[in-house]
């Protein structure tokens, strides 16, 4: 299919020496490196998209009034290109990062970006830095689209009218250095993620500023992740740091999942949405409803919950063994990795990486 913009192509004259990629590439991390190039499309409310450029990565300049800094008109994506065994590279259900963009512009009054456009942009760095997807198992090469507000001007009595779009990218390996484990949670009972009416389902980099205090009272307590509840009782579960949550109940033939449905103050995951389609071909059924944290303690300690799990890009899947909140404390399951966690996430893993069929279309190659 044709873009619906052609790009001005400038390639860098000073491309990472191979032995340097190398040896990223052999450990990567997570968020850290950037490839050679950067995609970078214009908006004006006049010209609408225009100006659609790959170049070389690098800084970009802004006025120092441009609205971004000011009032954090921004928003971001987040997805994966994956190496396949023969060597061709694809993405994962990009038109759905696309969509999730264009109702977060929606949230933000800020403007859509055809998702053709956004797809193609994309395409188009990944096929010019092919070479930084890494061909290790489990390795991917993160796609980071973002937008935000460039206008000049302190005014808030209305939206910004010029915006610029952004596609970098950074190869990344195993999002938990140390191998997959447990991780532990603590209920965030004083921060809130998001309220009704606010922010919450937007992938806006405020979401993630307002985030940083919770995670850090997290890690005072000894956890490693935030478990986010709903900002009016504060007792019904949300999120946990940047994954939607599942919890298993049951086990054997009787296993079915339940994951809190999407009521405005929760990320549309995109792993969510895999779930939710894989897990019944796999004959778990899955709910989506509420869940608080009483209900989560008391089926933990029947037993009736078996197994607890976070679900995004970066992570997977990422299973919880271990909460802990200002006044109650208790453990999952048997606080290893549990085997219908398992199973999805080998599931989801060959699919992505072309180890299992994709009845699902949801593998888009480059
Ligand atoms: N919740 C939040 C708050 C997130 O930031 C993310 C990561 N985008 C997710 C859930 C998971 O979404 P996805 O599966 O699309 O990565």
């Amino acid at each position: 299919m044709s873009s619906t913009l052609d790009f001005d192509v400038t390639l860098t004259e000073r491309p990472t020496p191979a032995e340097e990629r190398a040896r990223i590439l052999a450990d990567p991390g997570w968020g850290q490196h950037f490839t050679d190039h950067m995609v970078t499309i214009r908006y004006s409310a006049d010209k609408g998209w225009h100006d659609a450029r790959l170049q070389p990565y690098g800084p970009i300049s802004l006025d120092p009034a441009s609205q971004v800094l000011h009032y954090a008109q921004e928003l971001f994506e987040g997805l994966k290109a994956y190496r396949q065994a023969d060597g061709s590279i694809v993405t994962f259900r990009p038109f759905m990062n696309a969509a999730r963009m264009n109702r977060s512009a929606q949230r933000m009054a800020m403007p859509e970006i055809p998702e053709r456009l956004f797809v193609d942009a994309l395409e188009l760095l990944v096929r010019t830095d092919k070479d930084w997807v890494p061909g290790t198992e489990g390795y991917s090469l993160y796609l980071r689209p973002y937008m935000f507000a460039t206008t000049k001007l302190l005014g808030v009595n209305q939206p910004a009218q010029e915006y610029l779009f952004v596609v970098i990218a950074s190869p990344s390996g195993n999002y938990y250095a140390r191998g997959i484990k447990p991780v532990s949670v603590w209920l965030s009972q004083d921060y809130t993620r998001a309220a009704p009416g606010g922010t919450g389902a937007a992938k806006t980099g405020g979401n993630y500023a307002a985030s940083f205090a919770g995670q850090a009272e997290a890690v005072a307590h000894g956890c490693d992740q935030v478990v986010w509840l709903d900002a009016v009782e504060h007792r019904w579960v949300e999120e946990v740091g940047s994954m939607n949550l599942m919890f298993v109940y049951g086990s054997g033939a009787d296993t079915r999942l339940l994951t809190p449905a999407l009521t405005g103050t929760l990320l549309p995951g995109i792993t969510r949405d895999s779930m939710l389609k894989l897990a019944p071909d796999l004959g778990i059924p899955v709910e989506e409803g509420k869940i608080s944290i009483e209900e989560w303690q008391a089926g933990c300690a029947s037993g009736a919950i078996t197994e607890v799990f976070g679900c995004g890009t970066a992570a997977i899947i990422s299973p919880v063994g271990h909460v802990k909140g200002a006044d109650r404390e208790w453990g999952i399951g048997d606080g290893g990795l549990g085997p219908v966690s398992m199973r999805l996430r080998e599931e989801l893993i060959g699919i992505q990486y072309g180890t299992r069929p994709d009845p699902y279309g949801w593998v888009h190659p480059i």
